[in-house]
Formats: structure tokens, sequence, C-alpha cells
């Protein structure tokens, strides 16, 4: 929902904490080859420009839900800085709702002036029959996925008992919003992690997402040794959360940066 949150009267939204100022949930990645955003927030275009990003060089979806996808049209200025349309790293699922919700950039148009629509490449992600690690326990295994000059890894991720995202892991961080269970083999990719960025909606459980035990508990068990948790609701405060959390987990905030070493 983002903190404050419309019409809501807590401490924690009208307290005027910057800390507690929490615009949907996004990443971007300093890569060799240039920026890769994780998730287009409706927030998108505030996100940029708050933090001084003029460009964006590649996406990558975690999922399809509108808190992950509905700044997208905000990618449209992209084209002219690229020279060309920009990638769109997703799952099938991903690419269906984009299609849907963003008809207009996938049809030609009349009388419609140049830059008036994302222009967008899919490059399809998803796991293939080739077990390709040994880890998997699976017969289906994820290839690791190449953009602008990293590898990175994708870990299947329970939203809810019927529905799947994927955490990424780059190197010595991952990034694992938006999940309810970790499956173990999702597990094994996350050991020897230096930094983890993990959902922790609220203090309460929730259908869809990690409480805080739940998101602490699975951190201790991945063993991370720095641990942000993100995806929080306006039931956290940041201050008085942070106070409660052991030395190596601290809330998230809008604008944190993390060296990816
Ligand atoms: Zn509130
Ligand atoms: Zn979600
Ligand atoms: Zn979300």
């Amino acid at each position: 929902m983002g903190v404050p949150t419309i019409g809501c009267g807590c401490k924690v939204c009208l307290g005027g904490d910057p800390k507690n100022n929490r615009t949907r949930c996004s990443v971007i990645l300093g890569l060799p080859e240039g920026n890769l955003l994780i998730d287009t927030a409706p927030d998108l275009r505030h996100q940029l420009i708050r933090e001084q990003i003029g460009i964006v060089h590649s996406v990558l979806y975690t999922h399809e839900h509108a808190d992950h996808l509905f700044g997208m049209d905000d990618l449209r200025l992209m084209q002219f800085y690229l020279g060309g349309p920009i990638t769109i790293h997703c799952e099938e699922i991903v690419e269906e709702r984009i299609r849907k919700s963003f008809d207009y950039a996938f049809k030609e148009l009349p009388n419609m002036h140049k830059g008036a629509i994302p222009k967008i490449i899919f490059k399809r992600i998803g796991p293939t029959d080739e077990p390709c690690d040994e880890a998997s326990q699976s017969s289906k295994t994820w290839p690791k996925i190449d953009i602008l000059g990293a590898s990175i890894t994708a870990v299947r991720q329970m939203h809810g008992p019927n529905f799947e995202s994927l955490g990424f892991r780059i190197g010595n961080v991952a990034y694992c919003t938006d999940l309810s269970e970790m499956p173990e083999s999702s597990k094994a990719k996350l050991k020897g992690l230096d930094v983890l960025i993990l959902d922790a909606l609220r203090p309460s459980g929730h259908v869809t997402h990690l409480s805080i035990d739940q998101a602490v508990e699975l951190a201790n068990e991945l063993g991370a040794k720095q641990v942000y948790l993100t995806h929080m609701s306006c039931e956290v405060d940041y201050n008085e959360l942070d106070a409660e959390l052991p030395e190596h987990i601290s809330p998230a905030y809008d604008g944190l940066s993390i060296p990816l070493r």
C-alpha cells in the first residue's frame, strides 16, 4: 500500500519520520554494463528522480502484482536514452499481465507520436527440463540469467498458497520480496549470503507475506551476515523495530544503498 497509507491515521503514517516513508517495493542494481531495475513500482518516477538515476538499461520482474508493475509506463523515456527498446526479463505469466494491462504499448495506434508508449522487448525467463545444478532436487532447473554483465540466480518462492514469485541472487546479495514460504530447493541457493533483503510485512501473520518473526526465522536459517527487511506496512515503526531486532537484522528504508561486491 505504501506508507503513509491512504486514509490511515496511525502514528507511523502521521509521524513524519522519513524512515517510515515507504514507497512501493523496488531495487535497482548497478551492474557492469548498466542499471538493472527489479520491478516497476507505481512510484517508479518518483523513486528514480529521488535517487538521481537517469537511465534504466534493463528490467527484471519478481511477479506481476500491481504494486510491482504499474510504474511500467515510466520506462517510455528509456527508448530515447538507450537508442531502442528496453529489455524486460520476466516469466510468461508476467508478460501476459503486461500485455493485457498495457495493451496500448503493443498496438499500432494511428496518430501517436513517437515516445507516447513504452517500447519493450521481452526476454522470457523460466526453468528448463535440463538439470543444470547438482543441488537441485527438481527435474526442472533454472539456468542462470545473464543480464548486463552479471549472472543472476532466480529462486522460486511461494507467495500465498496458490501463487509464486521469484527472488534473485546476485553474487553475495539476494533480493527476496513477496513470499510467504521459501521452498527447500530455493533455500539451498541462498546459503553464504553477505546481504539478504527479505519480505516482512508486519508483526502478525499474512496469507501472502512473511511476518516479522517468520522473516527473522528464515534469515537465521539461511545464515545471511546482514539482513534487511522490506515490504513493511505501517504496522511497523522503523525505530521501534530496529531496536527489537538482532544486531545483524535491520528494517530497510527508501533510499538504502548496499554495496554489490
Ligand atoms: Zn498507518
Ligand atoms: Zn505480491
Ligand atoms: Zn508486493
